[in-house]
This record gives structure tokens, sequence and C-alpha cells, in this order.
């Protein structure tokens, strides 16, 4: 396939996001926000729309929408209005769905989508962050020939982030959501788990003639579920665009659904324009009004941002870019970092423990930094430990081994389990060439080989040295002792 910027037609692509909010009450009534409770157990005559039932909007909602619009750089206006967008769906007991439409919560604001290492970005524009409520969920494979309905989903508070149809590729869109996804949850305003639906993504595509500024005429896909879903579904259906204008048809503005299995689209209905849903104000609400006091105590309480604290990894620490992005990819894992970097001499040694053994045991304990057992300290001593010469790297990884085993990961205890195991390094000269001399010995076929050139058979005696000192021997010292001796041999 020809590279994208070689293709006589350029894609569009604009993305809207519905992102649960991690409240423990819905948007409008106090019920419990609970993924996989009993199906109805949370319900309310508020969010089933019963008659007389009056909606209070969420203070707690309100505030972690309102940091989620300041992190992405958006205009938190003092009023906005929940408005009633009116359509029938089984799963939809009120008739309508409450959002916010004419005046949405906020605007403007923007993404700088970071391609490479290098510091490539496209900037991405928000057009708006909106509050509204969610629908409940249709069933339609528990039982047999019918669809039941699951209304405890009714009133979960989401916000809606929609941007301008300003990306250029699939991998662009990817990147976004990786970056969107990671601030929302340094911010702690959603868990963005994509299987659960805490997070949705639907995508608008179309496809213009390179260089022409009016865009081409777009179709909006939905039902992915995963940010790979999210690309491979854009791929397909711009490679389908293009066929279409390519045998002289027209694109066609419709809704159409992901088919993962399948990896095809396919047509759900034409789609309706906002009109059709006849938006009102909703006038068992007054707007929303926040005041300035409000929007700047949420600007003051944002954490260092994920892309801010990339940067400071790079410049504060001298990392290399590679490692700032690993460790800065989840807050908990960055503040382990920072824990150990602090307290270890080295922020590179730092960065070289956590991004290798730790982040492969924290995978396979399938926790993240958060329940690590292995405190920041108890690593940063390790580290000294290794540095001072008590223990080689070797047995380093295998005192770590133990702290994660036993759960003792506190500080004091690197240094306990080198004494209990007997795991310190020696680094004696006597001792080291006894263990040199052996395997010289014990070897003289390789001896001579090496002695006729076959240069890396220098590994090979390393290993056997180390294996004769049960992994206890101080490699440096045991190189320039063989060193010695095979130059000795060699003469
Ligand atoms: P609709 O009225 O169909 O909802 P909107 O103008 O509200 O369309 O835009 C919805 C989303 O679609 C936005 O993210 C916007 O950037 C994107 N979008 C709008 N027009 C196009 C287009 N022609 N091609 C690609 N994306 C588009
Ligand atoms: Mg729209």
């Amino acid at each position: 396939m020809m590279p994208e910027q070689d293709q006589p037609m350029e894609t569009a692509i604009g993305l809207e996001i519905h992102i649960q909010l991690s409240t423990r009450e819905k948007l409008f009534c106090s019920d419990p926000v609970d993924f996989g409770a009993e199906p109805n157990s949370q319900v309310c005559p508020v969010c089933l729309g019963l008659p007389g039932a009056l909606p209070v909007v969420n203070r707690e909602a309100v505030a972690l929408a309102v940091r989620a619009c300041l992190a992405f750089g958006c205009t938190v206006h003092p009023v906005s209005v929940f408005a009633r967008k009116n359509y029938f769906y089984p799963d939809l007991p009120k008739g309508y769905q409450i959002s916010q439409f004419e005046r949405p919560l906020a605007t403007g604001g923007g993404v700088r989508v970071r391609m490479d290492e290098e510091g490539t970005e496209v900037p991405i524009r928000i057009r708006r962050i909106h509050l509204e409520e969610d629908a409940g969920k249709s069933i339609h494979d528990r039982f047999p020939g019918a669809t039941a309905v699951d209304l405890n989903r009714t009133g979960t508070p989401l916000v809606e982030m929609v941007s301008e149809p300003d990306f250029r590729s699939p991998a662009q869109v990817r990147i976004y959501l990786d970056q969107v996804k990671r601030t929302l949850e340094y911010l702690g305003v959603s868990d963005c788990n994509m299987e659960e639906g805490s997070l949705r993504v639907d995508a608008n595509v179309s496809i213009r003639p390179r260089g022409t500024l009016e865009l081409g005429t777009k179709t909006e896909l939905k039902n992915m579920n995963s940010f790979s879903g999210v690309e491979k579904a854009l791929r397909v259906e711009i490679d389908r665009q293009r066929s279409l204008v390519a045998r002289g048809e027209a694109v066609e503005h419709q809704t159409l659904l992901w088919d993962e299995r399948k990896a095809e689209v396919r047509p759900m209905r034409s789609k309706e324009e906002s009109h059709d849903y006849r938006y009102f104000p909703d006038p068992d609400l007054p707007p929303l009004k926040l005041t300035s006091a409000f929007i700047e105590r949420a600007r003051e309480t944002l954490p260092e941002l994920p892309e801010a604290r990339r940067t400071r990894f790079i410049e504060g620490y001298d990392l290399p870019p590679y490692d700032a992005g690993v460790l800065t990819s989840d807050r908990e894992l960055a503040d382990y970092f920072e824990g150990v970097a602090e307290r270890a001499g080295s922020a590179k040694v730092a960065s070289n423990w956590v991004m290798g053994p730790v982040l492969a045991a924290m995978k396979e304990a399938d926790g993240g930094a958060g329940s690590f057992p292995v405190s920041p300290g108890a690593l940063a001593e390790l580290i000294g430990l290794v540095e001072e010469g008590v223990v080689n790297r070797r047995g380093a990884h295998t005192v770590l081994d133990r702290m994660v085993q036993t759960g003792r990961g506190k500080e004091g205890h690197p240094s306990q389990i080198v004494q209990e195991e007997g795991l310190a390094q020696v680094s004696d000269s006597s001792q080291l060439e006894g263990w040199v001399l052996e395997t010289l010995a014990a070897h003289p076929e390789e001896v001579r080989r090496f002695r006729d050139g076959e240069s890396r058979l220098r590994g090979f005696f390393m290993g056997e040295v180390m294996k004769r000192s049960r992994g206890k021997a101080d490699p440096g010292e045991v190189a320039r002792i063989l060193s010695a001796h095979l130059q000795g041999e060699k003469e």
C-alpha cells in the first residue's frame, strides 16, 4: 500500500470520546455507580424517569469533568446548560437523555500528539467537552429470542470529548487515545476501562483530494472495543472509501458498526441529524453555574500531567526519552521511579532497575507499582549495595526476587537477605585467582583454542568462573585476573 502522504486522497478523522467519570454516585441521583451489579438493582425514580422525580446535579461529577477540561487546555464556561436529547430506545426509559448541547461545559483546548521520540507533534484541536448521562443496556444474548434491559447504567456520569477533524491517519488517532487515557488516569477522572465501557470511542472519517479545503462526506464508526480496534476499523473504512471514490462512486453519510471478528464495517442506520433530537433546555435543571473561584481551585489542584512529567524526567534526571516515556506511562510507576531515583545515586541506574527487573516482576504479579511489595527505599538500598560492591548484579537480582516472593521489601531487608542467603560478593583476589586457575586447568582444550585466536571464548571462561563461585564472584575482578592469566598462557 502507498504511504499515507503519497495517496492522492487525504484522510480527515474526528473523534467523539465518551468517558465515564469515577464518581460514587450517578449524575442526577444518588444511586451507586457499580459495574457488574445485579441487573436493575441500582435504579431509582430519578434515573427511571418516573413522574414527579427531580434530578439534582452531582457536584463530584462536575468537579471531575472540570479537571478534565482544564487538563486539555479548554475554556470552562461559568454557565452551561443541560438539555434534553429526545429519542426512543428500550434502554432509555425517560425517552430523553440529559446532555449539554448549545452551551457545553467547555470549548477550545487541544492535545499535542507526540508521534515519535524526536518530538514530532501533531496538534489536535478539541471542539468541546460536555457533561451527559449514560443510557441503560440492552442485552441480546441472555434470553433466547428475547431482549432484556438492564437499567443500572442509566444516569451514569459521562463527559463527551469532541475533537475537530484534525487527524490525518489512524496512527495519529491511536497515539492520541493513549495520551488522552494516560492524562485521564493521572487526573483520577476515569479508569478508562474500555472492556467495561468506561471509555468509548466513535470515529468520524472522510477523504478528500489532497490539497482541497472542503471536507468530504463522513461516515461514523462505532462498536470498537479497544484502541487497536479503532485503528483497524479506520484503516478498513479508509480503504473502503478510497475504492468507492476510485470507482467513481460517492461515500454515503451513514453510521457503520465495526465487526472485530470479520474485520469489516456494516451499515447500522442512516445518520440522524441533531435537529431530529429536538433538543431543548431541561426545565427540571437550572443552568450549571460555576464560580471562577471553583474553576481556579480545580486548576490549582491539577497534578503534574504525563507529558510535562516526561519532559521533566528527560531534562531533570537526564534520562533518554525512551526511558522517560516508559516511566511516566503510569502515574504510580512514575512515583515509584522518583522514590528510587531520589535515594539512589544515579537516575539512569535507577531507571534501568525499574524498567528492567522491577517492571517484569510487576507484570508477573499482575499488579501495578501501587501494590508492588518492594518499597522504593528498599530498591535504592539494593542498588547501593551493588554500587558498593557488597553484592554483584546477579546476587542483587536474587535479593529482589526474594523480596518480591516473601513480601519483605522494606528498608533494611536487602542487606539482611544478602547475609542470610550468603549472597555477598567475593572480591578477595586469592579466592578469585583460585577459581580462575581451576577453570583454566579444567578446560585445556578451550585454552588452546583461545591461544589460537578464538577470543570469544573469554565469555565462556567468565561464565565457568562465575559458576564455580556460585554466582558470587566480583565480575570486574574476575575479568582482570582472567586476562592476566590468559595473556600469560599466550606467551
Ligand atoms: P454530526 O453532526 O454528524 O454529529 P459534527 O460536526 O457534530 O457531526 O462532528 C462530529 C465529529 O465528527 C467531530 O469529532 C468532528 O470533528 C467530526 N467530523 C465532522 N465532519 C467531518 C468530516 N467531514 N470528516 C471527518 N470528521 C468529521
Ligand atoms: Mg454532532
